[in-house]
């Protein structure tokens, strides 16, 4: 449904030749037809620029964007026939009701007059709104105009929702309404979404695409980010002599550091790795640390693996955090290709 091929973007006066700022950086990425997929990056990573891009109001730099086979630059009008978008702030018009203002905008996407109604009234059906249909915008609370914003967004049926951060700046109970609807979007629609807030791809979208500076930094499903994470270190809770298991595990290769905390006759050792590790090696250094404390004489009560979290991983790919490995971002992306 989408296909970006080497997208650049640069703003500012140096156009194509450089100089201006570099907002997207040789992007490429696929989306099938059907999937919801979630545009994550921090602030400033690119995402508005590339949805704006694939959306047809802002030029690109350079390389290629089609939408449902047709070119962004050759085929302009049948591309953005197909797409419904919300941008991060929604331009709505705050003197007109919720149903003149959709009427109005089926009417600007050119649906014909005898289907305006109908679409109108699936629209608002579809996000929760017919309720206000005949409240003045400008009267309504931030999730209600989101959901205004949405609703604009499919009100001509387009087959593909891009959707720029659509929850931003909304309160809890109106962020879970918005999935709520996002979720039901996502059976008729293919959806790109784009957010900074790992929980919102988690709870909406099959696919995540990470970007960090204008570059794709991981691309799959949540599951295939949470294989990401790395063992930082390990907790032993052993009985016996506590400086033999300590000083067994201290001489151990790839050990870091072990402090420990005693409640009776328990000792709770906890081990840091010299470096952040995978699951297999995980598997292999806690073997060895369980041997080395059973040879020292003790007994072990308890073995718990510390893992980083989901956000230190999204950390780590975008921020380039000190245990982040270009190696690990290169076999996840070969991993993709091959699948
Ligand atoms: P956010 O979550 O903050 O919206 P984003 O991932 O959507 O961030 P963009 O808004 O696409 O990021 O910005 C990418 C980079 O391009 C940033 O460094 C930003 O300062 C720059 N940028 C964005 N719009 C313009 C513009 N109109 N002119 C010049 N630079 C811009």
């Amino acid at each position: 449904m989408i296909s970006v091929q080497k997208l650049v973007k640069r703003y500012g006066r140096g156009g194509s030749g450089g100089g201006g700022e570099l907002a997207v950086d040789e992007l490429s990425f696929e989306v099938a037809r059907g999937e919801v997929v979630g545009f994550l990056g921090p602030n400033g990573a690119g995402k508005s620029t590339t949805l704006r891009i694939l959306a047809g109001f802002l030029g690109m730099t350079r390389g290629s964007v089609t939408v449902a086979g047709h070119d962004i630059r050759d085929a302009s009008f049948e591309a953005r026939q197909r797409i419904g978008y919300m941008p991060e702030a929604v331009p709505l018009y705050p003197e007109m009701r919720v149903v003149e203002y959709l009427s109005f905008r089926a009417e600007l996407k050119r649906v014909a007059r005898a289907r305006r109604a109908a679409y109108v009234d699936d629209a608002m059906a579809k996000v929760n709104v017919t309720d206000v249909a005949n409240v003045v915008i400008g009267h309504l609370s931030k999730g209600y105009k989101q959901r205004v914003g949405l609703a604009d967004a499919l009100v001509a049926r387009p087959p593909l929702l891009i959707l720029d951060e659509p929850t931003a700046g909304l309160d809890p109970n109106q962020i879970r309404e918005v999935r709520e609807v996002i979720r039901g979007l996502g059976k008729e629609h293919t959806v790109l979404l784009s957010t900074h807030i790992l929980s919102e791809v988690e709870a909406s979208c099959g696919r995540v695409l990470v970007i960090a500076k204008g570059k794709l930094v991981a691309d799959g499903t949540m599951e295939e980010l949470a294989r990401k994470r790395r063992s930082s270190g390990a907790n032993l809770v052993v009985r016996g002599d506590l400086e033999m298991a300590r000083s067994a595990l201290q001489a151990l290769d790839g050990v870091a550091s072990v402090t420990s905390t005693t409640t009776g006759e328990s000792h709770d050792l906890r081990l840091l790795w010299a470096r952040a590790i995978d699951d297999s090696a995980r598997l292999r250094a806690t073997e060895q640390a369980v041997s080395a404390v059973v040879r020292a004489g003790c007994l072990v009560r308890e073995v718990r693996p510390e893992r980083s979290s989901l956000e230190q991983v999204f950390a780590e790919l975008t921020l380039g955090g000190e245990h982040a490995r270009e190696d690990d971002v290169e076999s996840s992306e070969a991993a993709n290709e091959g699948s």
